[in-house]
């Protein structure tokens, strides 16, 4: 009778441990928790502070294998609507039985951008979504939720990319951004992210940010933090052109690819045009701005970029090219008042890195 009841007790011990092993192997983001092999949606939940909450959506794929987790973030600015549509594609194309590892997706992060139609900036408190990180738990809006992100996103995942694209008033050709940290391992899977994702420009970004207490970008808190990532972007002035977007979705299954998380071979860019640094070329008045530049025509320094009249027709300015290099993108609007961008100039490297 006590050896039975011994035996039940183990017995009891075991179901207990299996339910404990299947719970700590589930992956939770905000409200959204995923056992393995499934799909689960919820909000990261971001305080009322000084300003007002807000929730942002996450959708967890818990994969059917264990393995890394990967971060996909979208809509920081909320009218970059390619790179939405295609997180959001995402959302329905991956199948949490395909998948090795977890998927996190944020499809949208600024939503008052989206709701309001408000480019660049969150309206709530008028600051970018992309330049607070790593957020402050008692800041405004846009550095409580870059706090959140941080913790719950950046912390806990092994390899993060960013998306964004043209904005409203942004002709944008596609191109990504890749930075070097000097740590050997993380810079080779970021590069390998980076060639297997497949957009044929890509920025070498220099000079970041190297302070965790101060990285200022999404991208840049996770490879200060050691984790392999990239920023890519498609799409231009409120459009989303089935082209765009397949770039962004047929880049991340390819990106998921090389890093092992879904079946398959990846389909990386052989010889992208790398790019030194990037050019801005700014507004120096109000005026009505006439491009004669397309995105993604390559210039000479000195050339004509458009010409800017006042309200009565006159040529007020006629912005030229500072730099010989491709246009990564053109204002896409007449609106042109001091300190607006432009144009985008990528100057092109004289070698790979
Ligand atoms: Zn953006």
């Amino acid at each position: 009778m006590r050896l039975h009841r011994s035996i039940i007790a183990i017995a009891f011990l075991t179901l207990l441990c299996c339910r404990c092993v299947s719970a700590q192997t589930s992956f939770t983001v905000g409200t959204a928790s995923a056992a393995p092999g499934q799909k689960a949606t919820g909000y990261l939940e971001v305080p009322a502070g000084v300003d007002a909450a807000t929730n942002i959506p996450v959708v967890v794929i818990n994969g059917a294998k264990p393995g890394k987790i990967l971060a996909l973030v979208s809509g920081a600015h909320g009218t970059e609507y390619t790179s939405i549509i295609a997180i959001e594609k995402l959302i329905s194309a991956l199948d949490p039985a395909q998948v090795t590892g977890t998927v996190i997706l944020v499809p949208l992060v600024n939503m008052s951008s989206f709701e309001q139609k408000v480019p660049h900036l969150n309206p709530i408190d008028n600051k970018s979504m992309n330049r607070f990180y790593p957020g402050k738990a008692d800041g405004t809006q846009t550095e409580r939720a870059s706090f959140l992100i941080t913790k719950q996103i950046v912390d806990r995942c092994d390899y993060l990319i960013d998306y964004h694209g043209g904005d409203l008033d942004e002709s944008l050709r596609p191109y990504a951004y890749w930075s070097s940290t000097g740590r050997e391992e993380q810079d080779r899977i970021s590069k390998q992210m980076v060639l297997a994702f497949g957009l044929d420009h890509i920025i070498i970004w220099r000079e970041r940010p190297t302070d965790p207490a101060a990285t200022r970008y999404l991208d840049n808190t996770a490879s200060v933090r050691g984790k392999a990532s990239i920023v890519v972007e498609a799409g231009h002035a409120g459009t989303v052109e089935s082209d765009d977007l397949a770039l962004l979705v047929n880049g991340t299954l390819s990106t998921m690819r090389a890093l092992k998380m879904l079946p398959g071979d990846p389909h990386p860019i052989e010889n992208p045009v790398w790019l030194d640094k990037i050019v801005d070329v700014l507004g120096e008045q109000l005026g009505i701005f006439y491009p004669l530049v397309k995105r993604g025509s390559y210039v000479e320094a000195g050339m004509k970029l458009g010409y800017v009249t006042d309200f009565f027709g006159k040529i007020i300015a006629e912005p030229r090219a500072p730099v010989a290099g491709v246009i990564l993108h053109v204002n896409a609007l007449p609106t042109l008042k001091k300190g607006d961008n432009i144009a985008n100039i990528g100057v092109v490297a004289s070698h790979a890195p």
